[in-house]
């Protein structure tokens, strides 16, 4: 079940792959941007394991919402304030939900997704970490349950970071490059597909 022990699972795991992935995050953000991203997320992350701590969360929403109040402290740059108000909305999209079905799944990720738009401005295909939400939302509509969901939503978000790579950046550090941004994958993108496919990792 998508409880509150499966979120606890899910923010450690994201932990756990963003400290394995965090030189390759930083070599992705050094060919565009300034090299940092894999450095601030595993920062972030570890910062929301500390927050944890042992006990378990008393909700799914409890423990979005310590995740986003780490990485909106923690993270930095532009990723910080836009995870964070990610995983805020996901929170407040959750509500009082013990478990989340498909259709919870699916509004979650679209509050998710919608914080960020509302934040950041960017549209689909500005090689940004929203090429990687968009397709997860639209995806995770399509399933039957909340597992199905997730396990959609992150291959839909992997697709999406791979599709990255001719994109020219329109937001963002790696929109200052132009043409130049284009033959690369945008970092936040592939992270965001990290932080889905743990969701799915952290529910079996
Ligand atoms: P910074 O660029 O400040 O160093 P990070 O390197 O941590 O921050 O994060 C960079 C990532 O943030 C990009 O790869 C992109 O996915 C995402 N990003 C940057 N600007 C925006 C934006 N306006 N909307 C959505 N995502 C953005
Ligand atoms: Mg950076
Ligand atoms: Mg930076």
């Amino acid at each position: 079940d998508l409880n509150a022990a499966w979120a606890d699972r899910w923010l450690r795991e994201c932990a756990r792959v963003l400290a394995m992935h965090r030189e390759e995050l930083i070599e992705l953000d050094r060919a565009i941007g300034d090299g940092d991203h894999g450095e601030n997320m595993d920062r972030g992350f570890q910062a929301v394991v500390e927050k944890l701590g042992d006990g378990p969360s008393e909700s799914v929403a409890a423990a979005l919402k310590v995740a986003a109040m780490m990485l909106m402290s923690k993270v930095g740059g532009a990723a910080g304030p836009l995870y964070g108000t990610a995983f805020l909305r996901a929170s407040a999209a959750v509500g009082e939900r013990d478990t989340l079905d498909g259709p919870a799944v699916e509004a979650m990720l679209a509050a998710a997704r919608d914080g960020i738009v509302a934040r950041g401005k960017a549209d689909l295909g500005d090689k940004t970490m929203v090429d990687a939400w968009s397709p997860a939302v639209v995806a995770a509509g399509h399933a039957a349950d909340g597992e199905a969901a997730f396990a959609a939503a992150a291959a839909a978000a992997e697709a999406g970071a791979l599709a990255t790579m001719p994109l020219v950046a329109r937001k963002g550090r790696a929109s200052y490059l132009g043409e130049r941004s284009a033959g690369h994958l945008d970092p936040g993108a592939v992270s965001t597909s990290y932080i889905l496919r743990a969701a799915v990792t952290a529910a079996v």
